[in-house]
């Protein structure tokens, strides 16, 4: 397996989308409208304070089920990433990053995503990060998706 060029830069997809598209399930679904209008949410359990991701029905902290969408500011640091050189799923072409980032709201708070806006080389854990939000190419269909790129300010 040829190793991947750190030079390539990792671009926002454009153009008509070929990949997976998201399904949004009753505990999911805030988190897939708040995208759509370019907003990261995250369930939030008013009972406890604790954010909850990804999306369930119930607060693993306190077991409340009155979890609630709240709108988070979408930075945070690279807490892990790996380089995908070879396709995994139809329509996403490689080389990208696949990382999880961890959101400044809360420890461990964290959301599987890409990096785009920055060279394969220059990833970094520990790297500020904020979230871009990219509008797929569907025909008549709408969904988003969060993507996070440096965060340099
Ligand atoms: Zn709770």
């Amino acid at each position: 397996m040829p190793s991947p060029d750190l030079g390539a830069w990792l671009a926002p997809p454009t153009g008509p989308w070929l990949g997976p598209v998201p399904e949004a399930d009753i505990d999911s679904a805030p988190f897939w409208a708040g995208l759509r209008r370019h907003e990261l949410v995250i369930l939030r359990c008013p009972d406890c304070a604790t954010f909850v991701h990804p999306p369930q029905a119930s607060c693993p902290r306190c077991l409340s089920l009155n979890l609630t969408p709240e709108r988070v500011s979408g930075r945070g640091t690279v807490y892990s990433f790996t380089v995908a050189n070879r396709e995994f799923a139809p329509g996403i072409r490689p080389p990208y990053v696949v990382a999880l980032v961890d959101l400044e709201e809360q420890e461990s708070l964290r959301v599987v995503t890409n990096l785009v806006n920055v060279a394969i080389g220059d990833v970094r854990i520990g790297m500020p990060v904020r979230a871009v939000f990219c509008d797929l190419d569907l025909g008549d269909d709408a969904a988003t998706l969060a993507y996070f790129e440096p965060d340099d300010a």
